[in-house]
């Protein structure tokens, strides 16, 4: 439920006003801009009687919230929230984020060469991942904790941030302690287990991607898993869905970057990568997702995709992905933002 407070409420009868609320075991998110004061109810307000609320003199309106997801919810908190990593923002109007770098980290030297390049090319912040969810158990798992650190050596040489996917609550320690924003990935997106550890346990930023075949409000409501444990810092990334088409990896839904804008406060960035399988149609779907109004993009780059050891399919070498931001850079322009 939404509670509308009036301008220039007394501070006295908002306090009454959020103790009464308390007292009947609701939670009371007080949130207020430069034109518009709401209190957010969470909880079981069935019981409430709208039109006592409605009674109280500080009480503009009072209006209940059909969608079951409260935090991530846009009339829960009508201002874009912006993520804030290291001084590099995402969300609202601010530059559009590139994130670049490998699917997996393969060493060192891969890591740092390839983090200077997507530096030079204009990503504000490196991928790799460390811990990878793949398919068959006979495939390369990851360079774990030494894949980790190969990042954090990177970050060292290059000052990018870096993110990486967690799969398991033990690595979350490991995470806090070394990763700038912590990805849980399509696989993970429902293991709610993992997801409320994520928000009782860190504070880091996480970027969470939508299932293989999960409706947006699902989506959401795992945005909500990790709000409600305690983390507020969620990006949602749109990876592609699982459709019937079979010429692309998965189906790319830029429809979502509207509807998350309209639903909710969260940013919204796209990886067109895991969304089509193919480098071939990495740009034009990038270009296509900063038209659409997208906080950022997750593209996979390697020197030598051919000799990847993840997803080289879908790797754009460092003079596509450089071509790629500065075209991307000139529709940023044209929609009022930049890269
Ligand atoms: C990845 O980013 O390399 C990855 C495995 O992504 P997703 O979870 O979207 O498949
Ligand atoms: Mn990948």
């Amino acid at each position: 439920m939404i509670v509308t407070v009036k301008k220039n409420a007394d501070p006295k009868l908002l306090k009454d006003l959020i103790a009464s609320f308390e007292k009947r075991g609701l939670q009371v998110n007080d949130s207020q801009g430069s034109n518009y004061h709401i209190l957010g109810l969470i909880g079981d307000t069935t019981l409430l009687d709208e039109k006592m609320i409605k009674a109280n003199p500080i009480v503009d309106e009072v209006t209940r919230i059909a969608a079951p997801y409260k935090k991530a919810n846009r009339l829960f908190h009508p201002e874009d929230t912006i993520i804030d990593i290291n001084g590099i923002k995402i969300g609202g109007n601010e530059k559009i984020a590139v994130i670049g770098g490998p699917c997996s980290v393969e060493g060192l030297d891969q890591i740092c060469s390839l983090a200077e390049k997507v530096k030079e090319a204009g990503a504000v912040m490196l991928r790799g991942g460390a811990y990878k969810p793949r398919t068959s158990p006979y495939a390369f798992q990851g360079l774990e904790t030494e894949g980790i650190l190969d990042m954090v050596e990177a970050r060292k040489r290059t000052g990018l941030s870096i993110v990486s996917e967690l799969m398991d609550s033990d690595q979350i320690e490991e995470f806090d302690k070394y990763v700038d924003m912590i990805q849980i990935g399509a696989r993970n997106m429902q293991n709610f287990t993992l997801l409320k550890a994520v928000g009782k346990k860190t504070k880091k930023p996480v970027l969470l991607k939508r299932g293989l075949a999960n409706t947006i409000e699902e989506w959401i409501m795992s945005a909500e898993y990790i709000m409600a444990s305690g983390n507020p810092n969620v990006v949602l990334c749109e990876r592609g869905i699982r459709t019937f088409e079979k010429y692309t990896r998965n189906t790319l839904d830029l429809s979502v970057v509207p509807i998350i804008k309209e639903k909710t406060h969260l940013p919204i960035i796209i990886d067109p990568s895991h969304a089509t399988g193919n480098w071939k149609y990495i740009e034009t779907m990038s270009l296509a997702a900063v038209a659409a109004g997208a906080d950022g993009l997750i593209i996979e780059v390697h020197e030598n995709p051919e000799c990847a050891w993840s997803d080289g399919a879908q790797c754009l070498k460092p003079d596509k992905f450089k071509h790629l931001i500065d075209k991307a850079r000139n529709i940023a322009h044209v929609i009022g933002r930049d890269i």
